[in-house]
Order: C-alpha cells, then structure tokens, then sequence
C-alpha cells in the first residue's frame, strides 16, 4: 500500500475547535453588541481585492505592501473559460486583504455613501492575510475587529467616542490588564516639514543606525522611531518629536481630544514615537497593548485617515478607525484566567428500550426549543455506560428514560455534579431545566 500524506494546516494558519470557538464566537458577539450599542453597522466585505488598492493605502514602502501580501493574477485558472475572463482586465492582480480600512474606503465610494444622513459609522469582523514569519501571536490568517467613522466632521469627539467604544469593548470581554497610547502625527501642513527635518537629523546619525531604519531615512523617516532595536534608542531619543512641530490646527485638536478623553474618564499615555506602520493616518494615532504576549503586545491599532478617501478617487472625507487582533486579544483573556464560562453541554437523554425512544425524541426536541443544549445519542447504550458519557462530555444533567419512566409518564432528572436525582412530569423538567438556564 502507498503512503498516504497527512495533511496538515499550512504554517502561519491554524483551526479552532470547539470548546476555543466558542470563546471567540462570544468575542465577536460582545463586540456586535457594543458596537451597535454606539450606532455602528456591519459591513462586510470581499476577502480579496485589487492589489492597486492596497498599493494606494497602505503605501508601497509599508511592510504590508512590500512584502506581506498574497498576490495572484484574476485571470489564472480562467484560461479555457473566454466569458468569466472578459469581466476582468486580463491578468489584473489581486490580493487577499492584509486589513480592511482600505475596502471600506473602496466601498464608501463605490456605493456613494458620503450621500447618506450623517457620518457613515461601520463595523467588521473576519479574516486578514499577511505572509509574516510565524510566532506566537503572529499569523498568516488571523482574525480582526474593526470600526471606522467616515464623513464630513474630524470633530475630536469622534475620535474620542471610538477609543470610548474600544475600551467598553475591552471591558466587556474582561481584558483590562491593557494600555492605552495616543499621539499626533500632524497633516499635510505640518508633517512634511518634521518629515524632513527628521530626515536630516538621522542622516546625522547614520552611522550609528542598522539596515532597516538606514533604508527608511529615504523610504519613510516616521517609521525609524518605531524600531525595537536595542542599539537604537538611545538615539532615537534624542531626534526631533513631532509634538513641538505641530501646526496650529493638528496641536488645538490633540488637545481637544485630550479633553475629550478626560471627560470621559479614558486613561491614556501620550507616546511620541508612535507612528503606526501604515502610510494612511494623519493627527489622531493609537494602540492598545496587553499583557501577557510576549513581544507580540498590540491587541489594537488605530488613527486618522482624513485623506484616504480621496486618494482613492472618492470626495474630501475625514475618517477615523481601529483594528483589534482577536487572536492576540484571546490570547491575553486566556492567559489572564479571565475565561468566562460558556454555554457547554445542558442536557444528556440517556434512553433506554426501544419504547422510550420516541419519547427521547420528543423531549429532546422540547429542550433544544427552549434553548438548552441537549445530546441525544443515536443508538441504545447501557444506562451505566450512557452517564458515564455524559459525565465525560461534561453535561451538567442527564434525563434519565427507560422502562418504569414510559410506564409512569415522568423523567428521572439526575444532577451529575452530586447525583442528586428526582422525577419529574414533562412539564416540570421543562420548567425546571428553563430556570436552570436562566440562573
Ligand atoms: P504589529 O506591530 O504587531 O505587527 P501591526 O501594526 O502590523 O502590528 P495593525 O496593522 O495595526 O498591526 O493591525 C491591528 C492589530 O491586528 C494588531 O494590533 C494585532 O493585534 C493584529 N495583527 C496584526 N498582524 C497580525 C498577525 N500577523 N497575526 C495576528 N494578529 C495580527
Ligand atoms: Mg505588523
């Protein structure tokens, strides 16, 4: 016989199974909850677009265009098939999305939605892709959160609502051990010139600093401050901050939005240096961190992105948003021991004879309908071996159906933690277990 191959999950993916899924559709259920609760709406959006437009956004120098993205040509595959492939310009590229602030730019403009009553306030949930070395808290496929508000105002206090919805979010979930920095980072009236200044004061230094940040003097000063090598900081301290260089506009909204934050109890550290890897943000830059992840601490990014709308085609528009890392923010809940209990396993049938089992069935299905989580085995068992089952699969009871129960027309109801046991008519257990439910 040939060796079969055992696949296996491509490195940088992985599963999540039961009983973890659970915890991350509860994740994404609070956040659903929040969200909506501050008049947000879902949007959800392809998982793959055209690679020009993460080009556009995310900037050609960033890590995320220049490397981290899986590319492939739209007409591959469509050879023998002429009619999908007129659609689509012949090989125009395409890439699974590396974030989703880009694709919900794209669809603010594709579907006009600057027409709309007020600021546009969206929210998504689901996939990002990025060919990244693999580590803990650091994927290929990983999960994100994220809210934009798009519209006519940059008023403070929206960007202070967002990090006020963040943080409700964060508190719901229970991942409190965090910290909250924000920064400016200036607009087109006053970045370019600290740009530049920092520009000739690192090639001042240049001696003194590795490949990567000797690369980005030229490609991206901004991203110097955000390196994590040992040897560097001592300069980069010593560099020109973008807060003393302000213009008028960017340093009364920080400051606003500083108000803004204390109004509404946030705390927060204000971090120089924090410039955030993507190209598209102006003023308003945030990230969250947690503990317990090592070197892979940010849960959340966020900021500004008054000019990215325009720049993909679309009218002057003011935008702000953030991304949490689900994986990264599970992570930290779990390490923390802050795992709430979920659902899991109300009910086992344990039935016994073939006479009871209609009536297995249909109490079954009566529980299941009042929203109890039921197993009901296919196939006979041996009432030992049946509670010994349900006891490993963790049930909290087990109802009990054999021979004297259809002669009686009641239920033994056995609590396994302590064996505790009474029988009851339909609708008692029904009441019962549906107050059991609710405790
Ligand atoms: P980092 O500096 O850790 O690489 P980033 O700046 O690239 O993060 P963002 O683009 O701001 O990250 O994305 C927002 C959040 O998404 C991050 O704070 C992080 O929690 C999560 N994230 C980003 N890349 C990955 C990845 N490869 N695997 C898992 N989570 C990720
Ligand atoms: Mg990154």
């Amino acid at each position: 016989m040939s060796e079969r191959k055992q696949f296996r999950a491509i490195k940088g993916t992985r599963d999540i199974l039961p009983p973890d899924s659970a915890l991350w559709n509860w994740f994404e259920h609070s956040a659903h909850e929040v969200f909506e609760s501050y008049n947000f709406g879902e949007i959800r959006l392809p998982v793959f677009e055209s690679t020009e437009l993460f080009a556009r956004s995310v900037g050609t120098e960033t890590d995320i265009v220049s490397k981290e993205m899986f590319t492939f040509s739209l007409s591959q595959g469509f050879k023998n098939d002429r009619q999908t492939h007129d659609e689509s310009e012949p090989g125009e590229l395409v890439s699974l999305r590396p974030e989703a602030t880009a694709s919900v730019c794209r669809a603010y403009i594709e579907h006009n939605m600057q027409a709309l009553p007020g600021n546009q306030k969206l929210y998504y949930i689901g996939t990002m892709f990025r060919r990244e070395r693999p580590q803990k808290g650091r994927y290929r496929q990983f999960y994100q959160i994220g809210a934009e508000v798009l519209g006519q105002s940059d008023a403070p206090a929206i960007d202070a609502e967002v990090l006020e919805m963040l943080l409700v979010f964060f508190n719901r979930v229970g991942l409190t051990r965090t910290t909250l920095y924000v920064n400016s980072i200036g607009d087109k009236t006053c970045r370019p010139q600290y740009v530049e200044l920092l520009r000739e004061e690192l090639r001042k230094v240049k001696d003194k600093l590795k490949e990567d940040s000797l690369r980005r003097i030229e490609t991206n000063p901004l991203r110097v401050l955000d390196s994590k090598i040992p040897e560097e900081q001592p300069i980069i301290e010593t560099l020109p901050r973008i807060s003393d260089h302000l213009c008028d506009d960017c340093r009364a909204h920080f400051a606003k939005l500083k108000e803004e934050l204390n109004l509404r109890r946030i705390e927060y550290k204000e971090n120089w240096r924090l410039v955030r890897g993507l190209d598209y943000y102006t003023r308003t830059t945030f990230e969250v961190t947690a503990e317990g992840l090592g070197s892979q601490n940010a849960v959340c990014g966020g900021g500004r992105y008054d000019g990215l709308v325009e720049l993909l085609g679309g009218p002057p528009t003011k935008g702000i948003g953030f991304a949490i890392g689900t994986d990264r923010s599970i992570l930290s809940i779990e390490e923390s021991g802050n795992v709430p209990k979920l659902g899991g396993l109300a009910v086992y049938i344990a039935w016994m004879g073939q006479a009871s089992y209609p009536t297995a069935v249909n109490i079954a299905r009566k529980l299941r309908a009042a929203g109890l989580s039921i197993e009901l085995p296919p196939e006979e068992m041996k009432f030992k071996k049946a509670l010994g089952l349900a006891d490993k699969l963790g049930a909290r009871y087990a109802v009990i159906i054999g021979e004297d129960e259809v002669a009686s027309g009641t239920f033994t109801l056995k609590r396994l933690a302590d064996g505790d046991q009474k029988k009851l008519a339909e609708g008692e257990l029904l009441e019962y277990l549906e107050s059991e439910r609710r405790r």
